[in-house]
């Protein structure tokens, strides 16, 4: 039980202040700051009684906070049986998740709030792609450029795009303008019936693809924008890392979109049961449905 240290306990059910902090006084005269909870304490007749120690005598007042800590430590019940596990505290379930990463983010004011960024994380596909799709909006992607700017690839180094070897690897490049991506981007608009011009970046591209038609529709279309953005960084990391070929060809990009997307809108988004068959051939007829 209980290998964390005090300076990692976090009060749960209040404002989730950390001890160390909202107790600092008493932190700072501690001699166990680093000690796990198993060494500040002892189980007696099958409860815990805390044992501190202190670096010196304390002051009337510092009792009276020792007093409070203790009160708050009334809730904190160690249990000898079970393994020490780390708790997401934002989620009241304890369950880590990106949206709840996101909106622990947005609520300390670190991330850009936009409504791109708001739509990413309603939309019905699985939360290691939505991940990618946020560090792809936002630049952060591992692409030979970003990489080449953090001096991790050399000046003179290649880093130059693998799917046609003609432009350096940027985010937008590798996802958008690269003509292999391109090529496969044209492909979904023609699946889709629609016809447009879009930008190269990929907040604007992305942009673009919010708030399409009806609802189911438009989510329909997220999937389908992260399934593709998703299938080609796959493609071009295997390219990468395995030396693979063949991997970014059209037909083979566009089948793992297909089947991408069906697969993530049968698990997540409600009444779409519809067949592969059915998705492959009419999209819009099966969101429609959906919705
Ligand atoms: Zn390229």
């Amino acid at each position: 039980m209980v290998g964390i240290p005090l300076s990692g306990m976090i009060l749960r059910g209040g404002e989730g202040t950390k001890l160390n902090l909202k107790y600092k006084r008493m932190f700072d005269v501690s001699n166990q700051q680093q000690n796990p909870i198993s060494d500040m304490g002892l189980w007696v007749d099958g409860g815990w009684v805390w044992r501190f120690n202190w670096r010196r005598a304390l002051f009337v007042w510092e009792v009276k906070l020792l007093d409070e800590l203790t009160t708050s430590l009334q809730n904190f019940k160690p249990v000898v049986s079970e393994e020490d596990k780390w708790v997401w505290v934002v989620s009241e379930g304890g369950g880590f998740s990106v949206a709840s990463a996101y909106k622990y983010l947005q609520d300390q004011g670190l991330v850009e709030v936009s409504k791109a960024f708001e739509a990413l994380w309603k939309i019905p596909a699985p939360s290691n792609v939505l991940a990618f799709a946020w560090k792809a909006l936002l630049d952060r992607i591992q692409s030979r450029e970003n990489l080449r700017k953090r001096n991790i690839i050399a000046v003179g180094q290649v880093s130059l795009c693998l799917l046609c070897q003609e432009d350096e690897e940027s985010t937008g490049h590798v996802l958008f303008s690269c003509k292999r991506s391109w090529e496969v981007w044209m492909w979904c608009y023609n699946w889709w019936g629609i016809q447009t011009a879009l930008p190269h970046d990929c907040k604007g591209h992305f942009e673009q693809h919010v708030s399409v038609g009806r609802r189911s529709v438009g989510i329909g279309w997220l999937v389908v924008w992260c399934s593709c953005i998703w299938a080609i960084w796959l493609a071009r990391n295997q390219m990468v890392f395995k030396h693979a070929v063949n991997v970014a060809d059209k037909e083979r990009l566009t089948e793992v979109i297909k089947l991408k997307s069906w697969i993530w809108l049968r698990g997540k988004l409600k009444g779409f049961s519809y067949s592969f068959y059915e998705w492959s051939t009419n999209p819009k007829v099966c969101l429609e449905g959906a919705g």
